[in-house]
């Protein structure tokens, strides 16, 4: 075990386990909401689609009228200021010059986009370990990340941009390289991902599970490194395992391909139990009608009272229940169309048919999510949402129209309360403001309305 295993958050034991090399459980009862872990990250790439529009080294980003000013050696890594360009600098130089010929080769042009990112996560890694200056800090996390498990699959050494570093850098690579894939975090901000990351203590304690009780959050502060946060979903009792989800839940067909490929194991959490036992999924019917049809025996069974209220939230995951007649929708493409009709209807206009396919969404959501995900919160709030835009669109001129408007009213409040509850479990996240802002706007706005 190593030796930065020592400083074990105090919440945190790790045990042994039956199959995977250890388990990270509670050393006393966990309240809903707490952190579990707070880490620095070790290194973060930033999404190509947010290059320029954030600090590559903070990740804080442009809107929030900062102003970012470019490299002048590569042209390619943005800055908020000189503070994070220095923190950069000493890793960053390494490749400063050699990157723009790197990326313009044919080597590089001709990756997929992960893969390209990958290749810039292992350029800053060889960067950061390296650097002629590493901190206390950062000698513990790279002794961390040697300690992890290698993945399943690593052929030849990854692609990186060419830079010079001492030949023990370079017999250390093939190790280094065994562990970045299997241990690498998407990094994100009000729930959409913005960069990839490694947070090699977190990696060392907790395993997946498809229905965890506890999720990373992560802080975004200008001209500070990007923290992750552990949150505890649920209450996690004394001796219980904490576990965080590795990959999208809602990856229902995928998951278990990317645990053996990437990961190097198979989940057994009671909703990867389930689906194993379905063997293949019954097709999804093909005619708009027959799948209207599903959507609604989907959301009677998910949501008995026919619109979502405290109970159905208490329901937790009934997958295991689940009628044979529904196994269908667990197609990833069911999910699939379903929130892009969400978007699509609240978009348009069309809010009561937003608000009708947002409810199936839901429903979906309580078969695949655990108790307090944040998705499930951030649903809701565009559920919230768009009731209230339905609210504002319906005209007030006769008895009807004013008890449509009331009842959405109602209808927006609940959604909000609810997204409000789960919300502030997880907590603020990312950049600042975001979602726990909009609940509290929304808050004043539904409240103001008189019913
Ligand atoms: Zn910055
Ligand atoms: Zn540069
Ligand atoms: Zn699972």
């Amino acid at each position: 075990m190593s030796s930065s295993l020592d400083e074990l958050p105090a919440h945190v034991r790790l045990e042994t386990h039956s199959t995977a090399r250890s388990k990270a459980v509670a050393a006393s009862n966990i309240s809903p909401g707490s952190v579990v872990l707070e880490v620095p990250s070790m290194v973060v790439v930033l999404l190509s689609s947010d290059k320029g529009h954030r600090c590559d080294f903070c990740l804080c980003s442009g809107a929030s009228g900062i102003k970012l000013a470019r490299c002048a050696g590569c042209a390619s890594y943005w800055y908020c200021g000189s503070q994070c360009q220095t923190l950069h600098w000493g890793s960053h130089k390494k490749f400063c010059k050699r990157l723009a010929s790197f990326m313009a080769s044919a080597d590089f042009q001709c990756l997929e986009a992960h893969e390209q990112l990958d290749a810039l996560l292992h350029t800053h890694l060889i960067a950061e370990i390296s650097s002629n200056a590493p901190s206390d800090v950062r000698a513990k996390q790279l002794s961390t990340f040697m300690s992890l498990l290698p993945g399943p699959q690593h052929g030849p050494l990854p692609l990186a941009c060419p830079m010079s570093v001492d030949v023990g850098v370079h017999q250390s690579l093939e190790a280094l390289f065994a562990r970045s894939g299997n241990n690498n975090f998407v990094i994100h901000s009000h729930l959409t991902t913005v960069a990839h990351g490694i947070f090699p203590l977190a990696s060392r304690l907790f395993n997946h599970s498809c229905l965890p009780n506890a999720a990373a959050r992560y802080v975004i502060r200008r001209g500070q490194p990007v923290r992750m946060e552990i949150i505890a979903l649920r209450e996690i009792k004394a001796m219980e395992e904490i576990c965080i989800p590795y990959v999208d839940p809602a990856l229902i067909e995928s998951r278990q391909q990317i645990f053996k490929f990437t990961y190097g194991f198979s989940c057994t959490c009671p909703s990867c139990n389930f689906i194993n036992t379905l063997g293949a999924i019954p097709s999804l019917p093909v005619s708009e009608v027959a799948l209207a049809k599903l959507d609604k025996t989907l959301q009677t069974f998910c949501i008995p009272s026919g619109d979502i209220d405290n109970r159905t939230l208490l329901a937790g995951s009934t997958l295991p229940e689940l009628p044979e007649n529904l196994y269908p929708v667990l197609h990833e493409s069911y999910l699939s169309r379903l929130t892009d009709a969400f978007s699509k209807s609240s978009h348009e206009g069309s809010y009561h048919a937003a608000l009708d396919v947002g409810l199936t969404v839901f429903a979906v959501y309580l078969l695949i999510y655990p108790e307090n995900y944040p998705q499930i919160g951030m649903h809701l709030l565009e559920m919230a949402k768009t009731a209230w835009n339905a609210v504002i669109a319906t005209d007030h001129d006769d008895a009807r129209a004013s008890f449509a408007k009331s009842s959405l009213l109602k209808r927006a409040r609940t959604y909000r309360d609810l997204s409000s509850k789960i919300m502030e479990v997880f907590g603020p996240e990312g950049d600042t403001a975001g979602p726990l802002e909009e609940l509290a706007v929304l808050k004043n706005l539904l409240h103001e309305e008189l019913d």
